[in-house]
């Protein structure tokens, strides 16, 4: 990607008046173009370069091109700067304008991008190349973050073209190494659905009667009391439905907007305006999604997806000092919905799910430590508390596949990113194809991902940083009856204890 343009500065009077002058503006154009421009960029190609240029009475009219890392606002406001301080400190010279006269940004490969944003003039595809035509930027133009964010957007989109084919990444970290001698080929969803414990309300939605509550239950407690409460997290309650602009802050309403489940309030709170519907309804017993939407504002929340959202937008635009510091708490009040389309299985992977979202906030060196001592206490809880098989792997961050964003992964464990946990699942088959694990839960450190974009400070001015870790609750219960069987005689000692603790709910025949 490259970008040129016309840069126009007006002076206050004629620059041709002296030769002194044109020389000194020819001096100053190879300092820039030697030096000043190409600040800040390794590569040549990606700072700027004055291709040519020429003065007309009181104007200098340049041909710029520059590459990502010196932009073309860049490189225009470090023209205007250097010509304005150099010529007026010797000549009393005064810059009166600046414009950006038709801006291009330029593609490898076919791009699209919406013609709706404002400084879009103009998109041309070529063959192996595409041509952004941008409107006329004068200087506060440039300054807004308005171009800024549309040269970031392009540049995601050129880094997804790169990337963006690219499997996940994946890395193994650790695993149980082999532990069960005789798998158990019973697809345990089919089981619960056969005995009654669940039954489908819609495509990946489901009931639990009590004695699978009572099983969901007894393994989430087991995970508060073993992992949660002996690292000092507490327990809060998150709203499940979130305003729009949650959405933008977190990234999600342009990374997974195809995933995502929107509510819309009625459009009047008085009923009397719906009775044409509600007589259709009497009459007819039936409605039609469509005839319904009239009634209805269009969508103006978005329910729990990552189930951390709130905790960001809680803490946005506050001051935080080293005494509240680190702040730790948990949250499983209620579900998260995903649109999976494809790929749903029983209560493996479904529309509405549970989870514990762990959460926390503090100094860097604060939140790794956190991180880690969760990751120990996770592997304990894996090994000795449920003695399940499993492996876990830094794979793409969560907070960039979510949020649109397409990056290389560094293969760093204290820098941020995202572990995941998976578990063997022999029902699906062997264990060395990996279609057959399932990811269970994970646990991410995010760096200053929302502590920027919602504006978390510090007193002293110190940087924060986030992390936070999902415990699927249908998941780990799957995992577990899938590896141990549905015998309670074949379950871990500490999980059959929990589920003894009160009386076993009965069955409806
Ligand atoms: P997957 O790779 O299986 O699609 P994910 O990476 O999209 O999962 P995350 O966004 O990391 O899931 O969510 C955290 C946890 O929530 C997962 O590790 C899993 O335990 C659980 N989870 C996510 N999606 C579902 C779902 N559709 N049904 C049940 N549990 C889910
Ligand atoms: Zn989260
Ligand atoms: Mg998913
Ligand atoms: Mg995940
Ligand atoms: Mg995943």
């Amino acid at each position: 990607m490259y970008l040129v343009g016309t840069l126009e500065i007006v002076f206050n009077r004629p620059l041709t008046s002296e030769e002194n002058i044109v020389q000194y503006i020819a001096q100053l154009i190879e300092f820039l173009n030697n030096d000043y421009l190409k600040r800040g960029a390794r590569d040549p190609k990606e700072a700027a370069t004055i291709k040519n240029y020429r003065i007309d009475e009181s104007k200098i009219v340049l041909e710029i091109e520059t590459g990502v890392k010196v932009r073309l606002d860049e490189a225009s406001l470090r023209i205007r700067n250097v010509l304005a301080s150099n010529l007026g400190r010797k000549y009393r010279l005064g810059i009166r304008s600046l414009l950006l006269r038709n801006p291009k940004v330029i593609i490898d490969g076919r791009t699209d991008v919406s013609i709706r944003i404002p400084i879009v003039k103009n998109i041309i595809q070529n063959e192996n190349s595409t041509v952004i035509e941008l409107v006329d930027l004068d200087e506060s133009d440039i300054k807004k973050p308005l171009f800024l964010r549309f040269l970031r957007l392009l540049e995601e989109k050129e880094q997804r073209l790169k990337w963006g084919g690219k499997a996940e990444h994946w890395s193994l970290l650790k695993s149980s190494g082999i532990k069960i001698s005789s798998p158990i080929n019973v697809d345990p969803n089919k089981v619960l659905e056969d005995i009654g414990w669940i039954k489908r309300m819609s495509i990946g939605q489901w009931l639990y009667t009590p004695p699978l509550t009572h099983l969901l239950n007894a393994l989430k407690k087991l995970f508060i009391d073993e992992v949660l409460k002996p690292l000092g997290f507490e327990e809060a309650i998150f709203p499940k439905m979130y305003p729009l602009e949650v959405g933008i802050k977190t990234g999600h309403l342009k990374g997974v907007i195809n995933s995502m489940i929107f509510a819309s309030l009625p459009k009047s709170f008085n009923i009397s305006e719906f009775e044409d519907l509600i007589d259709y309804i009497y009459v007819m017993d039936e409605v039609s999604p469509e005839d319904l939407q009239k009634y209805l504002k269009p969508p103006s929340y978005f329910l729990c997806f990552a189930q951390c959202e709130p905790f960001y937008w809680f803490f946005e635009n506050e001051i935080l000092d080293d005494e509240s510091l680190p702040i730790k708490w948990y949250d499983h009040s209620g579900p998260s919905y995903r649109w999976e389309s494809g790929g749903i299985h029983g209560i493996e992977r479904v529309i509405e799910f549970h989870r514990i979202e762990v959460v926390w906030l503090g100094k860097p060196e604060q939140v790794i430590e956190i991180r880690n001592e969760l990751l120990n206490k996770y592997e304990y809880f894996m090994d000795k508390v449920l003695d399940l098989e499993w492996r876990m792997a830094w794979v793409t961050p969560w907070y960039y596949e979510q949020t649109g964003i397409t990056q290389k992964v560094e293969m760093d464990i204290d820098r941020p990113g995202t572990i995941d946990f998976e578990a063997w699942l022999p029902y699906r088959g062997p264990r060395d194809d990996n279609k057959n694990w399932l990811e269970i839960g994970n646990i991410s450190i995010h760096g200053t991902k929302f502590t920027e974009s919602f504006r978390i400070k510090h007193n002293r001015g110190e940087i924060l940083w986030t992390g936070c870790s999902g415990f699927g609750s249908e998941r780990w219960l799957i995992a577990l009856l899938a590896q141990k069987g549905l015998n309670p005689e074949n379950w871990p000692k500490k999980f059959f204890e929990y589920v003894s603790a009160s009386p076993f709910p009965r069955s409806i025949r």
